[in-house]
């Protein structure tokens, strides 16, 4: 019988796991840090590439590792310059990533699962079956993949097109936490991507105990989706509110604000027609985030076919806004919809 050998995807390794490969074959450590330079700093495509190591040494490692990519089954692309892509993994399965080029930064939207188990009911994802968590080659492979698009390799860190990370495509990130943390660590090492913590947003529904777990494992941004101020609207748009209501919500963000003191809690808040817009909403919503270093990111929301609810008007979101900055002292900002003509802005992404 024939044993087939399968190869390693080398992005589901992380640099001390390839210094430990390196010390089992009786190699100096920093032949690590050369190969991670070759992947995270040059963007090589295929592990031939690789020329400052010997020809033996090279053969063993491309025994044991490859370079697989995402596959593109569909790539569509906004008015405003906001790319969409459906990428295919390894097994068939398909995700969504989105670049959004904006004037000083461009931001990559990351997946972490295929599907998401939550079913909000305002997020196109949400009408998805879950299918898988995605492995961190697959996470990162993402940002690969865009770095390649956009040809984003060997810039100076002022001329580079992807600048920022957030963890708000589809899926929950907490339900694929040590996966989410792992490609987190890759993407700050600073001998290869180099992302600066202060650039890369993860942004969670509200799942407690995990943000008990991230105050203590990991100081990039963190987003909340709180979106409603009152339980039974949130239980309607947000369901895990029925496991981890508001205020134990909240109780769970003071244990992480007293950690993080240094980090502002972006608090996500859709806009809905008739549902969360009132200013008795903002009122509430006031009195909920006071107590927090805090900014609240009112989303207009982006319709799909199929769903049920329509946008705030202008004026009623701005007269929210006002009322959050005026009453509440707190700073609000307006998100801009980006890509939403090919249904690539917050809550759209679905692979049908
Ligand atoms: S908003 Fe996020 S957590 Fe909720 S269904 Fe959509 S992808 Fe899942």
């Amino acid at each position: 019988m024939w044993l087939i050998k399968l190869k390693n995807n080398i992005y589901n390794f992380s640099i001390d796991e390839l210094k430990s490969y390196f010390l089992n074959i009786d190699e100096k450590t920093f032949r690590a840090e050369q190969i991670w330079n070759w992947l995270y700093v040059k963007g090589i495509s295929n592990l031939k590439e690789i020329n400052n190591i010997s020809n033996n040494l090279l053969r063993k490692i491309i025994c044991k590792y490859e370079i697989p990519k995402l596959k593109v089954k569909k790539y569509l692309h906004s008015k405003d310059g906001t790319k969409k892509w459906l990428l295919s993994l390894g097994d068939g399965k398909e995700i969504e990533t989105v670049y959004i080029p904006e004037k000083n930064r461009g931001t990559v939207c990351v997946s972490s699962q295929v599907g998401c188990t939550l079913s909000c009911s305002f997020c196109h994802t949400g009408t998805m079956k879950y299918l898988r968590n995605l492995a961190m080659s697959e996470i990162i492979g993402q940002i690969i993949f865009v770095k390649n698009e956009l040809d984003d390799w060997r810039k100076n860190s002022d001329e580079r097109k992807v600048t920022n990370i957030v963890f708000m495509g589809m899926g929950e990130p907490f339900y694929n936490y040590d996966n989410v943390l792992k490609s987190i660590s890759v993407l700050t090492n600073e001998k290869g991507l180099a992302f600066s913590k202060r650039k890369i947003t993860l942004s969670t529904s509200g799942v407690v105990p995990k943000i008990l777990n991230f105050k203590e494992d990991s100081d990039v941004n963190l987003a909340v989706s709180l979106h409603a101020a009152f339980d039974d609207v949130r239980n309607d748009l947000v369901p895990i509110n029925k496991k981890w209501p508001i205020k134990i919500l909240l109780n769970a963000l003071k244990d992480y604000s007293v950690r993080r003191r240094n980090k502002r809690i972006t608090f996500e808040y859709i806009m809905l027609d008739g549902v969360n817009d009132s200013l008795v909403d903002a009122k509430e919503l006031i009195k909920l985030i006071k107590p927090f270093r805090a900014k609240i990111n009112l989303i207009p929301f982006n319709p799909w076919p199929g769903s049920k609810y329509k946008v705030s008007s202008s004026k009623k979101i701005n007269e929210f806004k006002k009322y959050i900055l005026e009453k509440g002292q707190i700073v609000a900002t307006v998100r801009t919809p980006r890509g939403n003509d090919v249904l690539a802005a917050c809550g759209q992404l679905n692979s049908i």
